[in-house]
């Protein structure tokens, strides 16, 4: 069976030598939609931004396709393959929109089409300065630079943040195509539970920085109770 394209191992995370994150162990597989979930404040974004190298790791491990990145520099990471969309989507407001989605376009890797394949509304906004699109323009334009760039783990931090419930429940649906389709695994930060359970297939949830509960959508789904009592940090 192929490697995980990611895993982490007792990960430590954290800012100025305190950890936020402790002890997660963590996979996600190739074209397998992972959600990560827990209240505000549970260390969600700050384990992506370590896998992504923006932050070096505390302790553990991390690998990426099973090469080690403790400790290598953000753009190396972003070169095995990880892609990461993060909570403030990081577009360049004044460039169009064909720009921004250049942008996210490696050497030898330009794809810009699988991008308005995914999200054809995006193809008569090409030249339109990001700065103008709405929210949910914005974040499928955030959504298509990362996939313009092949990834193989596609990380996706708070994807409905400022969004109308009904624009992420069509978003959704196409993280879980482009995972189906082309074989990239995605970890999904998200706030809305139950609909990100509707689409991934396994989710694991952080209470104060440790893991309360993992398992497949359906169990996490079933077990309501517990999940909600995670959430209260009970
Ligand atoms: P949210 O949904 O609110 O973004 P989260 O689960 O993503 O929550 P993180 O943003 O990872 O949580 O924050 C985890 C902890 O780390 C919080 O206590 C937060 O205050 C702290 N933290 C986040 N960023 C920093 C930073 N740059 N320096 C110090 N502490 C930080």
């Amino acid at each position: 069976m192929a490697d995980p394209v990611l895993s982490l191992e007792s990960l430590d995370a954290g800012y100025n030598n305190i950890s936020v994150v402790r002890g997660l162990t963590l996979s996600v597989n190739p074209g397998e939609v992972v959600a990560l979930l827990g209240p505000n404040g549970a260390g969600k974004t700050t384990t992506l931004i370590t896998v992504s190298g923006l932050q070096a790791p505390l302790k553990g491990k991390i690998a990426i396709s099973g090469t080690p990145v403790n400790g290598m520099a953000p753009q190396k990471i972003a070169r095995l393959g990880v892609s990461h969309v993060t909570e403030d989507r990081s577009l360049f407001f004044s460039l169009s929109v064909k720009e921004n989605l250049r942008l996210g376009v490696r050497k030898g890797k330009a794809d810009i089409e699988t991008s308005l394949k995914y999200f054809p509304a995006l193809e008569p906004l090409l030249e339109r300065q990001a700065g103008l699109l709405s929210g949910g323009e914005q974040q499928m334009l955030a959504l298509g630079r990362a996939l313009a760039s092949k990834p193989k783990l596609l990380m996706i931090d708070e994807m409905s943040l400022g969004l109308a419930p009904v624009i992420v429940e069509r978003l959704l649906p196409i993280v879980r195509s482009i995972a189906d389709d082309t074989g990239c695994g995605v970890l999904l930060v998200e706030q809305h539970v139950q609909m990100a359970l509707q689409v991934a297939d396994r989710g694991y949830v952080l209470t104060h920085g440790e893991l309360a509960m993992s398992g497949t959508s359906k169990e996490l789904a079933e077990n309501r109770a517990l999940l909600e009592s995670s959430y209260l940090g009970e």
